[in-house]
């Protein structure tokens, strides 16, 4: 649905996205994972139409933005971060007034208002001024005015931020049903938990550039083949050891008495192989744990250098 080749953005001197490469499938719920500073909302801009680029292509629903940036821009619907500045209008002239941007008006322009005031949740609120929503609510009605045209894409930025976990829950129920009812959907997003639980699919962005994409499922299988083991023995350390440093999936030890930190890359089978030969050699194991992967760790590993982020115990072979 969105294909940014190579695309290059920066604000003055300041090169923002680098050469930027990235597949949105049609159909997706894609998630955008990047610190502050990333690049995420230049990125969200230029996919909305908002923002030109300044070299690279990008294309939306197969139309190249550079070419034919109306009707690209047709194709989207877009929620900024904040709600902006609307005093003195009510949730349906709010609506009304973005109908009319996209030619709707009268009877059809009330008809689609009331149809997705109802999805929202904000029927009974049409009469309210808009600035005395909550936020949550103010987000919903800033996601009706993105759909107000129908758009295949609906592009949001941070569309969670601020929001507490009520509304966070029932904007995240709002996103699935819009998803499963055939809408692409790009968002951004640093609660990276929320992510997996939404997305079909994510990609990390860092200093302008896309470090890891995929299917959230692919991604998180790759992380918990990754995860460090943690072994405890009785005793027996040295004869660990040694099965520790032949062992083809363990990529480095570090010993602590009788605790192991091993960093390990393999399937829960050849984890349990590992453990098997252990019994078999009689080393009398207290523990042996995988730990958990989570989408931070997996983001870390991504953004942040490994030596920002590692710390390492001296190995201890005083028991060699
Ligand atoms: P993110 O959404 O990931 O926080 P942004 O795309 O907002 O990242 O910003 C990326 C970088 O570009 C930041 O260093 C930011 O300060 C800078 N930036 C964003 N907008 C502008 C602008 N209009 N003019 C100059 N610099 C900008």
């Amino acid at each position: 649905m969105l294909v940014f080749s190579d695309v290059r953005k920066s604000y003055r001197n300041l090169e923002v996205l680098k050469g930027l490469t990235l597949s949105v499938p049609r159909g997706s719920l894609f998630g955008l994972m990047g610190q502050n500073g990333a690049g995420k909302t230049t990125l969200l801009r230029i996919a909305a139409g908002l923002l030109a680029l300044d070299s690279g292509e990008l294309l939306v629903g197969g139309i190249d933005v550079r070419r034919d940036p109306a009707r690209a821009k047709r194709l989207i619907g877009f929620v900024p971060d904040g709600f902006g500045a609307y005093d003195n209008m009510s949730v349906a002239e709010y609506m009304s007034f973005f109908a009319s941007c996209f030619g709707l008006y009268g009877r059809s322009a009330r008809l689609r208002t009331e149809d997705l005031l109802q999805r929202v949740g904000l029927s009974a609120r049409q009469d309210s001024l808009v600035t005395e929503l909550s936020k949550g609510m103010q987000q919903r009605l800033s996601l009706a005015r993105a759909l107000i045209h129908d758009p295949e894409l609906l592009v949001l930025d941070e569309p969670t931020n601020g929001l507490d976990p009520g509304s966070r829950f029932s904007l995240r129920e709002l996103l699935g049903e819009l998803s499963e009812s055939g809408k692409t959907i790009l968002l951004s997003s640093h609660v990276l938990s929320e992510l997996s639980e939404i997305c079909t699919d994510i990609a990390v962005l860092d200093k302008g550039r896309v470090r890891a994409t995929g299917e959230v499922q692919e991604i998180l299988r790759q992380i918990a083949n990754s995860n460090p083991l943690r072994v405890a023995v009785l005793n027996g350390e040295k004869t660990a050891l040694r099965m520790f440093r032949t062992n083809p999936c363990v990529r480095a030890v570090m010993q602590e008495g009788k605790q192991f930190h091993l960093e390990f890359i393999g399937s829960p089978e050849d984890e349990a192989s590992l453990l098997q030969q252990l019994i078999d050699a009689e080393v009398p194991v207290k523990s042996f744990v995988r730990e958990p992967g989570t989408l931070e760790s997996f983001f870390l590993n991504m953004t942040v250098g490994r030596e920002e982020r590692i710390i390492v115990h001296d190995e201890d072979e005083s028991d060699m």
